[in-house]
């Protein structure tokens, strides 16, 4: 026998986020009818609606399948109580990563816009302090080189010594949520197989569920494009460091590399155009738009703007380069340090998710 315990405050935080009235569901079976990625045995998302309508939060965290679903939005368009699953189930996510967030306070602290002084004020201090210890906090004389502001060395030490220690809590966040999969949707008598890193690869790489809802063609490009203009900018990001370390930086305009990088800001500003269009015309697909919606695409658009005003900045030797090499660092920490506690963390718990769902031979 199953007890189940409903957890009231739970399923007012979905139905505030998702601004679902979720007991209105009927439970007729439309959306898992019409949801292209739902598997045949146990599909989404009508048994995620009738736990959220019952404040199962244990069925719902730790579940694999809301980490399947694209939001292509077919389910909400087809509900005929206007439920809005795809946004019901998007609010499950992002209540996910506020639960396997630790420490605990950096989930809360970029979930809501309360805290969002506090989130900015965190990088704004380190940096400050880092500056103060490399005895480098002013503006320095002379053309535009912003290794006389920040070294190197300081620079390259202590950004990858945070990333690395909040990428470490993600992981032990994820170690979580893979025991929790395993608790909820257990492997079926034919146990689980060896991990299929190379087809999860190709499924991310090529975007295969996304192009499985062939009405939004334009989500699949959009997010291709953020996601490889991103993939480059990180390749550039990581020649760069390699450069500072053998004393080739800066890089001239005509650098290969540098090139990349530019095309990199290129896709992502043209990702960010479509998203942001559609989700200010297409409310139908996309719903409620959330705080952590919208915190995710003025993070990345700052953080790319003021890149590519960084790189004009040093070459035009702007007066004000300085200033706006130090916010492009907070807007750096925002995105990248930042990423396992923000909606950007999908990319580690999606590709968690679906490493554990084809690993049990779910489709
Ligand atoms: S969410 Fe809508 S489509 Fe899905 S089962 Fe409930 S009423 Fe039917
Ligand atoms: S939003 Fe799309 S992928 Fe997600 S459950 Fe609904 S129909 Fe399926």
């Amino acid at each position: 026998m199953e007890i189940i315990t409903p957890d009231i405050e739970f399923k007012r935080k979905l139905g505030r986020l998702s601004g679902a009235r979720l007991s209105q569901c009927m439970q007729c079976g439309n959306c898992s009818a019409v949801c292209s990625l739902a598997p045949g045995e146990r599909p989404f998302p009508r048994k995620e609606m009738l736990w959220s309508a019952w404040g199962l939060k244990d069925k719902l965290i730790g579940n694999a399948d809301i980490w399947l679903c694209h939001q292509c939005g077919d389910c909400s368009t087809h509900c005929p109580r206007d439920v809005k699953p795809a946004d019901v189930i998007s609010a499950v996510r992002l209540q996910s990563y506020a639960h396997y967030a630790r420490p605990r306070f950096m989930g809360q602290m970029l979930a809501s816009p309360g805290w969002l002084p506090m989130a900015l004020a965190m990088p704004v201090l380190v940096i400050m302090a880092i500056l103060s210890l490399a005895g480098t906090f002013k503006i320095p004389e002379g053309p535009v080189d912003y290794s006389a502001f920040f070294p190197h060395i300081w620079l390259n030490s202590t950004f990858t010594a945070i990333t690395l220690l909040f990428y470490l809590l993600a992981f032990l966040g994820l170690v979580r949520f893979w025991k929790d999969m395993k608790k909820r949707t257990p492997p079926g008598e034919q146990g689980m197989k060896r991990l299929p890193l190379f087809k999860v690869l190709g499924e991310i790489l090529s975007h295969s569920s996304f192009a499985a809802c062939g009405s939004r063609q334009w989500r699949k490009w959009a997010h291709m494009l953020l996601f490889f203009g991103f993939a480059l900018l990180i390749l550039v990001t990581l020649y760069a460091i390699w450069a500072t370390i053998t004393h080739n930086y800066p890089l001239p305009l005509s650098n290969p590399f540098k090139v990349a990088g530019n095309v990199a800001s290129l896709m992502i500003y043209s990702g960010l155009g479509i998203m942001v269009f559609q989700r200010l015309t297409n409310k139908d697909v996309f719903g409620k738009n959330t705080y952590a919606d919208w915190l995710l695409l003025v993070a990345i658009a700052l953080l790319t703007l003021s890149g590519t005003l960084v790189q004009m900045a040093r070459f035009g030797d702007w007066s004000m380069a300085y200033h706006l090499y130090f916010f492009h660092l907070v807007a750096v920490w925002f995105v990248i340090m930042y990423l396992p506690f923000t909606k950007l963390g999908h990319i580690f718990y999606s590709t968690t998710a679906l490493l554990y769902a084809r690993s049990i031979g779910r489709k």
